[in-house]
């Protein structure tokens, strides 16, 4: 079976959390301690194939980006999350994604990478609207899902594009 690392990075408080260990575990924690950094293990399959995923739930504040390094060097694939209740985690998402390309050393499209904007349920909250992300995805040439871990939306989508990704580099 194929092992692959997968990094989860994102501004504290989007639902870096809440989105593995849905993913893991399949349920909604509604209050994870922010400070908690962990690894999980998860079988997949995806199209008949069934890989061993290796999860990180990052929890560094944006300041240790020295940790970010080490992250992204031993990752093989990335979910850059933000919260679609909150506009400038959004800001953070695109610094992380220009760091993976420069620590990696790739060209734009050849590292898997997944981003994902959460808390797609709170829709009074909302502050990117679809074009906005959608806009922007596609100008990173990422493909984007919105989630929601409480409702468990789209969650195992992001984790399968990311596998096919994956599979494929
Ligand atoms: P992290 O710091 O990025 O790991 O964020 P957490 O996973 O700890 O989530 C921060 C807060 O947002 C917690 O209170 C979560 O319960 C909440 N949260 C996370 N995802 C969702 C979601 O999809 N919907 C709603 N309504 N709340 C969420
Ligand atoms: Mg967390």
């Amino acid at each position: 079976m194929r092992q692959f690392k997968v990094v989860v990075l994102g501004a504290g408080g989007v639902g870096k959390s809440a989105l593995t260990v849905r993913f893991i575990q399949d349920v909604f924690l509604e209050n994870y301690d922010p400070t908690i950094e962990e690894a999980y293990r998860r079988t997949i399959t995806v199209e008949g194939e069934t890989s061993s995923l290796e999860v990180l739930d990052t929890a560094g504040a944006e300041q240790f980006t020295s940790l970010n390094e080490v992250y992204i060097k031993a990752g093989k694939g990335f979910v850059l999350v933000f919260s679609l209740t909150q506009e400038a985690s959004l800001k953070e998402v695109d610094h992380l994604r220009k760091q993976i390309y420069r620590i990696k050393g790739g060209e734009s499209g050849s590292i898997p990478i997944v981003v994902v904007g959460t808390k797609l349920d709170l829709v009074n909250e909302r502050e990117v609207p679809r074009n906005t992300i959608q806009a922007l995805a596609s100008r990173w040439g990422l493909p984007f899902y919105e989630t929601s871990s409480k409702r468990n939306w789209h969650i195992s989508d992001v984790f399968e594009d990311l596998v096919r990704q994956m599979r494929a580099r």
